[in-house]
């Protein structure tokens, strides 16, 4: 047996190597694991010239993993950290045994290469395991793997496609500075006693080649902070959050939510922007209560979320979707300015948002614009019609029938207001009502005083402060049924 008389120079190693291992790595500082590996070593990339070394890169292949067998497995010695993998022989695999492996003591990764094509599967860590600033030059695979104590890739590369499939273990899977720059799935991350709770992103930078999947996973956290993002598309697909999404400070240029479940957990959206988004399977406006307001300084914060999604939504061209969001949007600006009437701030905008709800819903309903037209069409056609004089006299007032009227119409319209939820039909019934009221105290059964009032070309000679409000109110009222028609009408 030669002598080792070499000394590996690598960080974390001080292996001795003899003279035929040095023949191998062409170096006297690095010995196997922490040599360069051109190409990985990599034979099916090898084209005719450099076929002919395919024997010696065989035979440099072999001898890396034997080391990696006799020194580091056999003697659970579980420090690869800086260690250059090769193209393994048999199909790029490291550890792929079918019964499962286990690492009893804490294994460290960290400032690894991966050349080659790497399949994790079926193992068991015990202890914890350290991928930081790893960097998987080819395709990865962790599949079937339990971290017991957790798995940290912080800072690491993942240059062509990564899986992650039916992962368990008590923990967060951290990805926090990672760089992806190709398919990346995470998938089938069940609940059960011992799982994966937490997924985080933060401050990572996804290549414009990246396309980031995450599937079927039953999560307590999942939290993409400051994303550096050129990702084609970020899909989120049957994920249960249990306590918290978090999308913060980043620029989601494709979304796509395919049956999202945050039923028993929160939604944190904070200063992003969305291009492009779609929800499938997810009612977004079920969860408003789940978004989460935090401080003074982001009060009007859902609000920004909502109009954003809105213009999504306008820019796809999804008209129901977008007046959905803009419901929202309105819902949360009335929070805003009611809680700003309570510090004696905005009352006339506050006022006038108000009258812009009542009358059309921020012109989303048109059928309420008409029911109010209708409403006061009936009203200053009675007060019209009381107001009618005969040698000065008022003919139809009495003011005994008036107050009953007033109160039998107050009562109509209170009892419609309060059963609003189930909406039209009572509606309906409350203008029929209204109708007999003014029927039988004018016995105008054909409405010629109502068409009058609410004909807005009706001739303005002669008019009274009355009619002047009347002419306002209902101008304002068949404005906004117009403008809530086209609302619900418009198409791209
Ligand atoms: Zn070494």
């Amino acid at each position: 047996m030669s002598e080792k008389k070499h000394e590996c120079k690598s960080p974390n190693c001080s292996r001795k190597f003899d003279d035929k291992e040095l023949e191998l790595t062409g170096k006297e500082d690095k010995c196997i694991l922490h040599c360069e590996k051109e190409k990985g070593w990599i034979d099916y990339l090898l084209d005719d010239i450099e076929r002919i070394s395919i024997k010696n890169a065989d035979s440099r292949g072999r001898y890396f993993w034997e080391i990696i067998e006799k020194e580091k497995i056999r003697n659970k010695d579980y420090d690869f950290s800086y260690v250059i993998f090769p193209y393994f022989i048999d199909g790029g695999i490291f550890f792929d045994k079918d019964a499962s492996y286990i690492f009893e003591k804490e294994v460290n990764f960290a400032k690894a290469i991966f050349m080659a094509n790497v399949n994790f599967v079926n193992i068991i860590f015990e202890k914890k395991v350290n991928f930081k600033n790893v960097v998987f030059v080819e395709k990865v695979r962790f599949d079937k793997i339990y971290f017991k104590s957790g798995v940290d890739f912080k800072h690491s590369v993942f240059q062509k496609k990564a899986e992650f499939n039916s992962l368990k273990g008590a923990g967060k899977l951290n990805f926090e500075e990672v760089i992806i720059n190709n398919k990346f799935h995470i998938m089938r991350l069940i609940k059960d006693n011992e799982n994966i709770f937490e997924i985080n992103f933060n401050d990572s930078e996804f290549f414009n080649n990246a396309y980031i999947e995450i599937y079927y996973c039953d999560l307590e956290v999942l939290s993409f902070r400051s994303i550096l993002n050129g990702a084609d598309k970020i899909v989120l697909n049957r994920i249960k959050i249990n306590k918290i999404l978090q999308l913060y400070d980043s620029n989601f240029n494709n979304l796509e939510v395919l049956g999202l479940d945050v039923t028993n957990g929160k939604c944190d959206f904070f200063n992003i922007s969305i291009e492009k988004a779609s929800f499938t399977n997810f009612q977004l406006d079920n969860y408003i209560d789940k978004f989460v307001y935090r401080g003074n300084d982001d009060r009007y914060y859902t609000r920004d979320i909502m109009r954003q999604f809105k213009s999504v939504f306008d820019r796809n061209g999804n008209i129901i979707e977008s007046n959905r969001f803009y419901a929202l949007e309105m819902k949360e600006r009335e929070k805003e300015l009611e809680s700003d009437l309570k510090k004696g701030k905005n009352f006339f905008e506050w006022l006038i948002f108000k009258i812009h709800g009542i009358s059309s819903n921020h012109s989303q309903d048109w059928l309420l614009a008409l029911f109010w037209i209708i409403v006061f069409g009936f009203c200053f056609s009675l007060i019209k019609f009381y107001m009618i004089t005969e040698n000065d006299k008022f003919i139809h007032f009495h003011i005994l029938s008036f107050l009953g009227i007033f109160l039998l119409i107050l009562y109509g319209v209170w009892l419609n207001f309060i059963s609003k939820k189930e909406g039209e039909i009572k509606s309906f019934f409350l203008l029929f009502y209204l109708y007999l009221v003014y029927v039988y105290e004018t016995k105008d059964i054909f409405l010629n005083y109502f068409t009058s009032v609410i004909n807005p070309f009706n001739k303005f000679s002669n008019m009274t402060l009355i009619d002047l409000l009347c002419k306002i109110i209902i101008a304002y009222l068949i404005y906004q049924l117009i403008i809530s028609i086209r609302q619900n009408t418009r198409r791209k």
